[in-house]
């Protein structure tokens, strides 16, 4: 297969899985959901599981924003280490936050095995030293974990070797990851909702809003208008254009995908993905159907001509940097791309009202490496809100800390 840029994976693989209508007439509902990726399609199930009327708009084609670009690597391993959250907010909020992550790849488990034939499967997880004096911090995060109840042991370079032909001098072996299928997640979700009776409109955009005491009313750029009680900005990278206050920087992501390998040449890395402790770090996971997707070289350009210009040169960086921390395995790529998403400087979210929108208007930013884990609690934290019950994350993951 030749080398292709710009189109991800599952967009290509999938292709439109369904059609939605676009928005014609004016509509009333309890809550509107911006954004139809796997955000809006998550939160929409929860809140309609609820009994929530809700009404999702989609400015593309569903799935088609950071969704569709997605690795969707399902950890409870944060970007940033337990043992640096603890520093910055204290251990507790560190440990609430890894295990509310962990619950998630639970939670989405069991929402895969209900909605089916989304590739989800469990794996375990590779924390592998980037360099030698990486090594006691790796160490020290692994106690940490440990301690918090985390199923972890600890690799010796030999057996990282022989296990997974990886050289490295040291990693943290996790039991509990996923992977899944995130745009075939959001379609299906978002199909099974349309049939249970919740409005799913694509090609229409939310052009602006007003928000009163007792609702919202969104317009759409063909004119027609929403009313709701509640509105929840899902819209990934773009809801920071909803804001004033600078929340998050957009980064640029690249991956690529090989053809199917066989089973000797995967080995354990069939159901195990790997990721490391250099930052921008190298990451790679298996597929249902035997393939590697490999990514990282994350960098901070926004341009997408530019990005988009960059896909070969960054997939032949990704198949070196495995070559060199795998010998042995060197990998073709089937299909590259690049994909925006937006990173909070202590990685982890904000969901919640903004001071700027008042308290009927919620947002969903799950950004950052885990976002689909975080997308996934943040359902629950957004029905909480929005039922204005408490949440043990609600304080943690609001824009509050931007202000401590
Ligand atoms: C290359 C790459 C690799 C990644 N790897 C991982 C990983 O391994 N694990 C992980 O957990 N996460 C990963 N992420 C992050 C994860 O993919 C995202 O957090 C997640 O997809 C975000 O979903 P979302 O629904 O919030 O945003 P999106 O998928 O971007 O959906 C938001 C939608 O809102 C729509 N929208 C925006 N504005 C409007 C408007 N005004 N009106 C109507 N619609 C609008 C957009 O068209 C878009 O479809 C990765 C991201 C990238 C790019």
């Amino acid at each position: 297969m030749d080398l292709k840029s710009g189109y991800p994976f599952w967009a290509i693989k999938n292709g439109l899985m369904h059609a939605f209508p676009q928005l014609q007439e004016d509509v009333r509902c309890d809550v509107a959901v911006i954004g139809g990726g796997i955000s809006g399609a998550l939160i929409t199930d929860e809140l309609a599981a609820h009994g929530h009327d809700v009404v999702v708009v989609e400015e593309r084609d569903v799935g088609w924003g950071s969704s569709a670009a997605s690795t969707a690597l399902l950890q409870y391993e944060i970007d940033t280490p337990m043992i640096d959250l603890a520093k910055r907010y204290g251990e507790d909020d560190a440990a609430l936050a890894y295990r509310a992550c962990a619950d998630a790849i639970h939670q989405l488990q069991s929402l895969a095995g209900d909605i089916r034939d989304v590739d989800f499967a469990r794996m375990h997880s590779v924390y592998y030293a980037s360099r030698r004096h990486h090594v006691p911090d790796v160490r020290d995060e692994m106690a940490l974990r440990k301690k918090h109840g985390f199923e972890v042991s600890w690799l010796e370079p030999e057996a990282l070797m022989a296990d997974y032909g990886i050289r490295a001098p040291g990693a943290i072996l996790s039991q509990l990851a996923a992977r899944i299928d995130p745009y075939r997640m959001a379609y299906r979700l978002l199909a099974r909702l349309e049939k249970r009776g919740t409005g799913v409109f694509d090609r229409t955009r939310i052009e602006r809003l007003e928000t009163h005491a007792r609702g919202v009313t969104l317009h759409t750029t063909q004119g027609a208008q929403i009313r709701a009680s509640h509105v929840v900005f899902a819209a990934g990278y773009a809801s920071q254009h909803w804001l004033d206050q600078h929340v998050a920087d957009n980064r640029s992501s690249y991956a690529f995908i090989t053809d199917p390998l066989d089973a000797d040449t995967l080995g354990a890395l069939g159901e195990t993905m790997v990721w490391e402790s250099a930052r921008p770090y190298l990451y790679l996971r298996s597929t249902g159907d035997g393939r590697l997707l490999v990514g990282g070289e994350d960098d901070a350009v926004d341009i997408p001509s530019r990005r988009d210009a960059r896909v070969q040169k960054k997939a032949q960086r990704l198949v070196q940097k495995v070559a060199r921390a795998i010998p042995g395995l060197e990998l073709k790529p089937a299909f590259a791309w690049a994909g925006t998403f937006a990173e909070t400087e202590d990685g982890l979210p904000f969901f919640g009202a903004h001071a700027q929108h008042g308290p009927r208007a919620q947002f969903a930013m799950a950004y950052g490496g885990n976002g689909i884990t975080y997308s996934m609690l943040g359902a629950g934290l957004i029905r909480a809100l929005i039922e204005r019950r408490k949440h043990p994350l609600a304080a943690l993951f609001s824009f509050d800390r931007l202000d401590r």
